[in-house]
């Protein structure tokens, strides 16, 4: 077991055998830089590694989950600074090569590391969940949101098919996954749970008792026997065609940033773009 510190996350044992992850960067609305990428790794290993943890919980800090990638850089810090898990490499070379190398290991790569783990894991989401948010939620098997919860994915707007782990398909269904893209609409707690891609709905104030009321009914179980029924669960999943889904959906959206910088010099749309975002990436137009 890696027992570490964190910057950007806090891990603690709210029952004997359930481990909680929380995302704690409140002020930048839980959003995913390489820190927090990282932090959240080491952190589920650690969960994953200690053989008294059955279920694993991923929180956020309030007010909101996460608002998704943060698109505002990572402090000076590169992925020289980090443990990189992946093998595609190349995080420096220039173009297309770069970026989806970048986007192999700290995104899609390391979405799918996650929802992989062996043990039962539940996403605690209240307020809102954007882009890459919906990764962080999607990744764990179970989700159980606040009835103020929302989702939103953006990514269409900013000239881009979606976030990189492409999931939208398989929780809301082929029909409302293309209007939901369409539209960048939000989904509400309600409509996520009938659409299949919510579990349970709590009032924000019972939402960390719901997640620990079913975290400890599941922490009853054979741990093994969790194990294999999530693997089960989830090769059932890849069987029907999810991986390769999300590999061609990946390419596409490797696709997308290329045409973006042919079109614009920077890998997203522009117009997309909330004003602070848009002028750090103009300021580096031709180089990213
Ligand atoms: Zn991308």
């Amino acid at each position: 077991m890696t027992e570490r510190s964190y910057e950007t996350v806090t891990y603690d044992m709210p029952l004997p055998a359930v481990a909680r992850i929380t995302m704690n960067r409140p002020k930048e609305r839980n959003a995913q830089n390489l820190q927090l990428t990282y932090d959240l790794n080491a952190a589920f290993d650690r969960a994953a590694q200690d053989d008294q943890v059955k279920v694993i919980i991923l929180a956020g800090s309030d007010p909101h989950f996460s608002a998704g990638h943060d698109l505002t850089g990572d402090g000076g810090k590169t992925w020289r600074d980090y443990p990189v898990v992946g093998t595609w490499c190349g995080f420096d070379c220039d173009g297309a090569e770069g970026r989806m190398a970048r986007e192999q290991e700290i995104y899609i790569g390391m979405t799918e590391r996650w929802r992989n783990l062996p043990k039962p894991t539940i996403a605690q989401v209240q307020g809102k969940c954007i882009a890459g948010g919906l990764m962080l939620a999607w990744a764990c098997d179970l989700i159980v949101a606040s009835d103020d919860a929302e989702f939103r994915d953006p990514v269409l707007e900013m000239g881009v098919c979606g976030v990189e782990f492409f999931n939208h398909p398989w929780e809301v269904g082929v029909r409302k996954a293309k209007e939901w893209l369409f539209t960048s609409d939000w989904l509400s707690a309600a409509e996520a749970k009938a659409l299949g891609m919510v579990n349970q709905v709590v009032p924000r104030a019972e939402l960390a008792q719901a997640v620990l009321a079913m975290a400890e009914k599941i922490a009853r179980k054979p741990s093994f026997a969790l194990k294999v029924t999530k693997e089960a669960v989830n090769q059932c999943q890849d069987h029907m065609g999810r991986r390769l889904g999300m590999l061609q959906a990946f390419s596409l959206h490797q696709l997308c940033h290329s045409h973006n910088m042919q079109k614009f010099g920077i890998p997203v749309d522009p117009q997309g773009l909330p004003p602070v975002v848009r002028e750090r990436f103009m300021a580096v137009r031709g180089k990213v």
